[in-house]
């Protein structure tokens, strides 16, 4: 435990430290209110979850499946998906469609998040474009275990 003199010189290192960090973001941000180019930006900070970063087009957050116009699912149930998933979080079981055009369809759908490592694989792999990560969801905690298996109706949603 710090205590006399060590104590005060590490309250004055930390508050040079925040003092340092503070007078060169204000420097930085000064020059860009001039329009002046520097090296770096200075530092932004984002009252999350109030305000959010746009997130990168590429990023991969929760999936969702993709809808056919009449609101059924897109999957065809090929498991290609559940072949190239490295985790083994994919549960696709295959049932019989009434539309000879589309012959099969999952009758249940789960990705268990807590397995799920968003490599993207999935989605890659998918000969239908049935299943995506692109509804900027991130946040993804949950009281249970069960909650983060996402079924069908989460994942149409
Ligand atoms: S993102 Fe990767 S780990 Fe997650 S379900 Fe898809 S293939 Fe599996
Ligand atoms: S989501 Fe795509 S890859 Fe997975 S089972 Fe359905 S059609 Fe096949």
């Amino acid at each position: 435990m710090i205590k006399g003199w060590g104590l005060l010189w590490a309250l004055a290192k930390g508050a040079w430290i925040t003092a340092r960090h503070f007078f060169v973001n204000m420097f930085f941000h000064t020059l860009a209110l001039f329009g002046i180019k520097a090296k770096r930006r200075g530092a932004v900070t984002i009252p999350y979850p109030e305000k959010r970063k746009p997130l990168a087009v590429r990023h991969r957050s929760l999936h969702r499946i993709v809808p056919r116009a009449d609101g059924k699912p897109r999957c065809v149930a090929c498991m290609l998906c559940v072949t190239v998933c490295p985790s083994e979080c994919i549960t696709v079981e295959a049932a019989e469609d009434p539309d000879p055009d589309v012959q099969k369809c999952a009758s249940r759908f789960e990705v268990d998040l807590t397995r799920c490592c968003f490599c993207g694989f999935c989605v890659e792999a998918c000969p239908e474009d049935a299943i995506r990560m692109d509804t900027g969801i991130i946040e993804l905690a949950a009281r249970s275990r069960e909650d983060l298996v996402c079924g069908l109706d989460r994942l149409l949603r």
